[in-house]
């Protein structure tokens, strides 16, 4: 008994130690191999910035927080950079990649890995929560600049059970995403990240961390999801039109901008009388709760 027990370990361990180890492909001569090899040019125009630290890739699986038992949406693998580090975690993960060259490369770049399903399409068109199942997951990502914005809303918008999502962005986005009152660059994604989640700006990222280097600043942000939006509103959809409208034309007071987006003046009089907030101030001025009483006031 003892005996096959023993031969059991030991074909085990032999198993283990003839399985050819996956070298780590954010690593800039692994990544300048597999290009190579696959004949790849990183396009411009889908925002392909192919990491080469592993010390970042880990940092977003820490901030993910991602482990065994998890399940993570990545978007745009690329060449697999990202997706080993999350798939070493033990976390199921599910990445949809544009790029139609890419699947057969990720094939082989992560053949070592079962807990991996590469989804071709567009992020944008995919139906998400069929995607992962209805079930709560997490999303991880170094996304496309092109249409981090796009995707961002996409993501928030559709009230899908995710928990966490942690993403690459343009520093200057992420300063918008985080931003408050009062400030230059508060607009409508600053609402409405803060709206759903929680943002919070995990670390830096320096342009020489990709290649290609990109010509801007990168940082890493967590946007953690509320349970419940950071105001109740009656009408989501009216919350973010008057969101919409006040940034829509940020320099006007945000009675003109909101005629200006196609309400009726007297409707707006009416509301602002309603709320007891003052119409002639401008949008960027306007806390989140200031735009939920003004949004409510909207609805008769
Ligand atoms: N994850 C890889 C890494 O960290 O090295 C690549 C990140 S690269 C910044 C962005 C990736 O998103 C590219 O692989 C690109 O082809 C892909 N992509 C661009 N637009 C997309 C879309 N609409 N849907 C899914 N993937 C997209």
């Amino acid at each position: 008994m003892t005996e096959n027990i023993d031969a059991a370990i030991d074909s085990e361990l032999h198993k283990a130690k003839v399985k050819k180890p996956q070298p780590t492909i954010a690593n800039p001569q692994v990544t300048r191999h597999i290009m190579k090899t696959f004949n790849l040019r990183a396009a411009k125009k889908l925002g392909q910035n192919f990491l080469i630290d592993a010390g970042i890739v880990q940092g977003i699986v820490d901030a993910a927080e991602a482990g065994p038992g998890d399940r993570i949406l990545e978007i745009g693998p690329g060449i697999g950079t990202l997706t080993q580090g999350l798939a070493e975690s033990g976390a199921q993960i599910t990445a949809v990649e544009l790029d139609k060259k890419l699947p057969a490369v990720l094939a082989e770049t992560l053949a070592g890995y079962d807990n991996v399903t590469i989804v071709p399409g567009d992020i944008l068109k995919v139906d998400i929560m069929e995607l992962m199942g209805g079930k709560p997951f997490k999303v991880a990502a170094n996304l496309p600049y092109y249409i981090t914005t796009p995707i961002l809303m996409t993501l928030l918008e559709r009230h899908l059970p995710i928990e966490i999502l942690v993403t690459m962005v343009q520093k200057e986005v992420a300063l918008r995403m985080i931003a408050k009152p009062g400030s230059k660059i508060y607009g409508a994604l600053s609402v409405a990240v803060q709206y759903y989640t929680e943002p919070e700006i995990a670390f830096d990222v320096p342009p020489r961390s990709f290649i290609p280097a990109p010509e801007v600043d990168s940082v890493v942000i967590t946007c953690r999801v509320r349970k419940e939006p950071a105001v109740k509103v009656k009408d989501e959809k009216m919350f973010f039109r008057v969101v919409k409208a006040a940034f829509g034309q940020r320099r006007k007071t945000i009675t003109n901008a909101m005629k200006g987006a196609g309400f009726l003046a007297e409707d707006i009089q009416q509301a602002f009388g309603k709320c007891g907030l003052d119409g002639g101030r401008r949008g960027e001025t306007f806390s989140l709760e200031e735009f939920g009483h003004l949004a409510d006031a909207m609805i008769k």
